[in-house]
Formats: C-alpha cells, sequence, structure tokens
C-alpha cells in the first residue's frame, strides 16, 4: 500500500504529469478536423499524424512546465534544516505547492485525502 508523506506526493503528482503526457495525442480541439479524418484509426499514443490543433502540445507543455514547480517544490524541501527556520517555513510552503498540483487528479486511486491543500 503506497505510503502518503511527501515523498509520495511528490511520486504521485510526477506520475499524473507522465500520464498527461503520454495521453496528450488523445485529447484535440473540438474543431479539429484531421482527428474526425483519422481519428477512427488512431490508436492510443499515435494519434493523428497530420494534426495542427493546439491541443495535445499545450498539455505537454504544462505538463512540463508542472514538472519543472514538483523539481523546484523538491528542492526547497530538500535543503531543509532544523538550524535555519526559514526554511523550514519555505519547505511548509513548498509541500502546499505540491498538494495544489495533486489536487487535479483527486479522483485518481492513488490519491490521498491527506494531501488537499491546508491540511495537516
Ligand atoms: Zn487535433
Amino acid at each position: 500500500m503506497p505510503g502518503t508523506g511527501i515523498a509520495d506526493l511528490i511520486a504521485f503528482v510526477r506520475a499524473r504529469l507522465a500520464d498527461t503526457e503520454r495521453q496528450a495525442d488523445l485529447f484535440h480541439e473540438l474543431t479539429c478536423t484531421d482527428l474526425a479524418v483519422t481519428g477512427a484509426q488512431a490508436c492510443p499514443g499515435v494519434g493523428p499524424l497530420s494534426c495542427r490543433c493546439p491541443a495535445p502540445a499545450r498539455l505537454t507543455d504544462t505538463a512540463e512546465a508542472l514538472r519543472r514547480s514538483v523539481d523546484a517544490c523538491e528542492q526547497r524541501i530538500r535543503r531543509v534544516s532544523l538550524q535555519d527556520p526559514g526554511g523550514l517555513l519555505d519547505a511548509l510552503g513548498a509541500e502546499q505547492v505540491l498538494r495544489a498540483l495533486a489536487l487535479p487528479f483527486e479522483l485518481h486511486p492513488g490519491w490521498c485525502p491527506r494531501w488537499y491543500p491546508g491540511t495537516d
């Protein structure tokens, strides 16, 4: 059974962002004409070959940006030392950011209710 600590939260968010990137080409604009032509034959992970709508790239770009945020939060948490109370506050703030990044995935079976932003 997975844990609910900060390392688990980080791993959860990273996995969900990887899911998003892997599935990005399944999502298209409603007006994506290439999808209308080729969508019936598109395989998961392949998608229409000539699609020019921005939806798949937007999803992967967003996932990449959020992954950089996860990296930054993880660094802030790793830098904590007992001799630096300010660093502890920064780490707590970073954890809240990670919880906010996890919240859109709260329906995933791996999500933990203890990760709601603002809870202990
Ligand atoms: Zn498209």
